[in-house]
Order: C-alpha cells, then structure tokens, then sequence
C-alpha cells in the first residue's frame, strides 16, 4: 500500500474514524517492511528471525521486531540502501555530531514524501498558501532540514526565501524588501538577529513576524511551557513560537500545532515509541528513548530506529481538533544522562535553569565518574558582572532539587574553554565519565 501524499487526503485522515486510520497503518507498515527487506540488513535480520512482513497484523507486532541502532548503520551504511542507484534523487549526510556521518539515499518519491511531511507541519502552525516564510537555515552542504522546509513550503502553497544562515544586515535587508511573515531558523541566532536589529533602531516585533518555526535548540520543556530561551524569541518578535524534531536517517519530521503539546504523530507517515533502558516498550506519559519507524520510505527504509533522544508521549486529545498522539519536548540525550545523588537529569535541564539567571554569560557542564553510581557534576559559569556560586547555587537547587558544584569565572575564559574541539558550536558539554570518556 502507498499513501497518496497530499493535503486533502491527509486531513481527511485526522477526520477518520480511529479504527479505520489503525487497519491503514497496519498495511502501511506492511509494505514499509517489504520495502526495507530489500536492504541487506534487514533481509538478513528478517531471515534471522523468521519474519514475512504479511504476517504482520497489528501495529503491537512491531515491537517484537529488533531495534536498529545508529552504530548498526555506521557500521555499513549501504546495507540500509533499498532501491537501485537509478531510484536515487538525492544524498543527504547526517551532521555528524555523535561519529562519522552517515550518507542517507533519498527516492524521488522520498523527496515528495519529505515535502509532505513539512507541509504537515507547516499546516499545524497555521500557515496557510501566500504565507512567506524567511527561511534562515542551510539548504546546502548536505544537509536535508533546510530542503525540508523549503519544499513543504512550496508544496503548500506559501512561499520561501532562501536566505540561509548568518549575516544579520543582509537578513534584515530581505525582511524589509520582501516582507516575510515567518521565520524557520535556530533559536539562538534568531534572537541573535533581533538584538542585531534593536541595536540599529529596528523593532522585531514591528516586523511582521507571526510565526518561528525553530530547529536545532531546544524552545520548549517537558511541561510544554518555553524555556527561557523560547521566552526571548517570543516576547521580542511578538510572534509564536513552534519547535520541529526531526532526524536526518528518518526521513521524518514533528511539529507543533498551534495549542503547543508536542509535536503531531502524522499516522501515514511514522509509528514513534518510547522505550526503556531495556528495550521495552512504555506507555504514553513516560519518559525514555524516542524510537521511530517512518512509513513509505524507498531509499532508505529503517526500523524501529532509537534516535538516543528523551522525549515522552502524549495521547490525550490534542485541541486542535487532530485526533494524533504527539510527541513531547526532547528532554536530554541518552548518551548524556547525568545520575546524580538519586536523580536522574540532562545536561539541558542545568542550561534551560541557568538561562533564566541573566548573569550567566557562558556557560559549560563537566561530568565526571564518581562513587555509587552517581556522577560528580560541574558547572562552570563565564561572566564579567558581580555574581557569586552561593546565589546560582540556590537558583539552581530551586529549579532541579540537587546541587551541584558551581564555579564562577572570567566569561572570556569560559567561551575559550568552550571553543576547544573547533567545531561549529560552543561545546557545552564535556563528558569526563569513565565509561564516555573519548
Ligand atoms: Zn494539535
């Protein structure tokens, strides 16, 4: 079975009633497992376990199927391949961050797919055709996010520019010239264009801007509410704030509606989990490991995919009248969970804390291995102005409930720290642990 991708037929599903999308999800992922059985991996791995996709009769017989891991595919990207390189349109890389990258074959109709996808999440923002969007992201260098929201732009009916990343003055010159009423960028640096423009007698919030669409950063916590950061973007735009989730080996995408509870789980296009630290499955409402099986994908079909991200569902009724369960706030990264004094925490809940102090000019997080299986964690914070660790360490035990060690320096040799390592961004996490340490 192939879903037809278009906007009719998708909204006609968020109508459907609930039986009926079920039946059509579980032919979905039918032919989503034929597909991928045509990679080597996965015809090895179904051989192995004695799986015929047409056995499959319910979206639980997902879950006795192995999970795929992101060493699995690094190990031999081309076994995941599952069409012929005459089907390819398109190679896009992941970025990398966590090892090497990994080459992700794109389908032509994995493309029409991707723009779907965005249009859906487009869609669910509100934005409508003759909306224009300033998009402020890279549709090069090989990455798909930004060919993502350019092409679930066009394919709504609302326009793009493509402005890319950086230069604040060339940014600000396309607002006025062209008049965009949406954002689609990183959160820092669209507060970095705002500041860009209050200091040369600009108002962001005169602009125009109705809607940010964010990547990259976290906006928002578990709770749904903004971090401080989202706060920011919000109060000097005037304009709402949506986050998007997506991974580049998953070809899939979440975005929030307007009621800002997650992002939607579009039925014809992914079957998401979470799971524990064991495999097993949890119910909507835990926290644990996002796991993503996307449907319909030719190029490179995957399976049960643990992204290592922290999220958690939610299934109650979303108000916006889709009947979808969403998926929450990334929460942490596995890889980096902290254990300390009986708590479990990420590094982003210190940073989300810590960004509300405005003393606070830079600052980075080193984990160490300790005794009892709890980590020593240490918070180093960079600022030029009077502030003394007592002060961050209440703020900080007022926000988590565990204290930490606070360290205060100079912010200049602080962002030094931080530069090490030469990548793009600020390391702000520097795992020390035994069992991490690189
Ligand atoms: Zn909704």
């Amino acid at each position: 079975m192939k879903f037809k991708y278009s906007l009719d037929k998708a909204i006609q599903w968020r109508n459907a009633d609930p039986a009926e999308i079920y039946d059509q999800q579980v032919a979905l992922l039918r032919s989503h497992l034929q597909q991928a059985g045509r990679a080597p991996f996965y015809k090895d791995m179904f051989k192995a376990i004695g799986l015929l996709p047409n056995d499959i009769t319910s979206l639980e017989d997902i879950k006795t199927l192995p999970l795929t891991t992101r060493s699995d595919i690094q190990k031999d990207p081309a076994a995941f391949q599952a069409v012929s390189p005459l089907s390819i349109a398109d190679i896009a890389l992941t970025s990398g961050t966590t090892g090497n990258s990994i080459p992700v074959p794109y389908s032509r109709r994995d493309l029409v797919r991707l723009a779907f996808n965005e249009t859906m999440g487009y869609w669910g923002t509100g934005t409508r055709p003759g909306d224009c969007f300033l998009l402020c992201v890279t549709l090069d260098r090989c990455f798909i996010a930004g060919l993502a929201y350019y092409s679930g732009l066009v394919r709504l009916g609302a326009s793009a520019i493509r402005s890319g990343p950086g230069q604040p003055a060339r940014q600000w010159e396309l607002i006025r010239q062209l008049k965009p009423n949406g954002l689609v960028g990183v959160p820092s640096f669209l507060l970095k264009l705002a500041n860009w423009g209050m200091e040369h007698d600009i108002s962001p919030a005169e602009a125009g801007i109705k809607t940010i669409v964010t990547i990259g950063e976290p906006v928002r916590k578990a709770d749904h509410t903004l971090t401080a950061l989202g706060m920011a973007l919000e109060d000097i735009w005037g304009a709402q704030i949506f986050t998007s989730y997506g991974a580049t080996e998953l070809e899939t995408a979440f975005c929030e509606c307007q009621e800002s509870c997650g992002g939607h789980i579009h039925p014809e296009m992914m079957i998401t989990e979470i799971i524990d630290d064991n495999g097993n499955p949890l119910p909507p409402g835990h926290h644990g490991e996002v796991v993503v099986t996307p449907l319909g994908v030719e190029g490179f079909p995957l399976v049960r995919f643990r992204t290592g991200d922290i999220s958690r569902i939610h299934s109650e009724p979303c108000d916006c009248g889709w009947q979808t369960s969403r998926l929450g706030a990334i929460e942490g990264r596995l890889a980096q969970r902290l254990k300390f004094r009986g708590t479990t925490l990420y590094p982003e809940m210190i940073f989300h804390a810590l960004h509300e102090l405005p003393q606070v000019q830079a600052a980075y997080i080193e984990a160490r291995s300790s005794f009892e299986l709890s980590d020593e964690i240490s918070v180093v914070i960079g600022t030029d102005e009077p502030l003394d660790e007592n002060t961050v360490g209440e703020f900080v035990q007022a926000h988590l409930r565990v204290l930490p060690e606070i360290i205060i320096k100079p912010k200049n040799e602080v962002l030094a720290y931080m530069e090490q390592g030469g990548g793009r961004k600020l390391k702000k996490f520097f795992d020390l642990r035994k069992e991490n340490a690189l």
